[in-house]
């Protein structure tokens, strides 16, 4: 099987759709268009033709370019399937259960609920399209959840290889490294990774994929049971999701 080919489509100020090439089929999707022009443009450099569309979950920078994409390509729209009433032109409704094909290839649905209600993530080979869950040194504002829900999330997608390849939704790892570094000064690995992170984007360069092994490393909200990180919030003895909500509280202030 030819390997999976990923493409990075920046969209509009800060966001990543990606498409996703299976060259033997002949299938092309894209995950979480923002807006159909870049997208189009990026299908049209590689002459690529769009078949599928996969929403991680139903906010506006993640589906601006579904009906758009959908109309001209006739992609399939699949998303969240406990969600398909704030969707418009959901074809495919999916989750852990139905899990989805690609090809010849198994995705895995896993339900990671918090950032919205049904969000999810979608994983097929070493590859883990997190939407707005899990970001590069981050994790999503918790619009429709509680902290203990947010954690459980970010713990079922702990539970993905340390080499699986993470995309994420947004490009925010700049900013969530300043505040990781203000919470753990003193993680070596956090301290290298941003000076890789500070040359990429003086290089207009993105700072994705990063990998579940480098997030757990340096993401603070991967590291409730970090002494530093614990130390900081002077919360020794609290428990993980005290500690998860604190240092997600902290971000929103930041
Ligand atoms: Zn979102
Ligand atoms: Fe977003």
């Amino acid at each position: 099987m030819t390997p999976l080919a990923i493409e990075l489509v920046p969209c509009l100020s800060d966001n990543y759709a990606y498409l996703v090439r299976d060259a033997d089929a002949g299938l092309t999707a894209v995950v979480d268009p923002s807006e159909a022009p870049p997208v189009r443009k990026a299908l049209a450099a590689k002459g690529w033709t769009l078949t599928h569309i996969l929403n991680t979950h139903h906010h506006f920078d993640h589906t601006g370019g579904n009906a758009d994409l959908k109309k001209e390509f006739g992609a399939e729209v699949v998303g969240p399937g406990k969600d398909a009433s704030r969707f418009t032109g959901l074809d495919t409704g999916v989750d852990e259960t139905t899990g989805w094909r690609f090809g010849a290839r198994g995705v895995r649905v896993m339900e990671i609920p918090a950032h919205t209600s049904s969000h999810i993530a979608f994983v097929v080979d070493d590859i883990a399209f997190t939407g707005d869950t899990l970001f590069a040194m981050g994790c999503g504002r918790l619009f429709e959840g509680t902290p203990a829900m947010m954690w459980s999330s970010l713990s079922k997608l702990m539970t993905l290889p340390d080499a699986t390849r993470i995309f994420c939704g947004h490009e925010y790892t700049q900013s969530n490294g300043r505040f990781a570094l203000t919470l753990e000064p003193g993680n070596a690995a956090l301290v290298a990774r941003m000076k890789d992170v500070d040359a990429a984007r003086a290089n207009g360069r993105p700072t994705i994929p990063s990998t579940m092994g480098l997030e757990k490393k340096t993401n603070p909200f991967l590291r409730p049971g970090s002494p530093e990180l614990r130390k900081t919030l002077g919360m020794e003895s609290a428990s993980d999701v005290e500690v998860f909500a604190e240092t997600r509280k902290r971000k929103d202030n930041f």
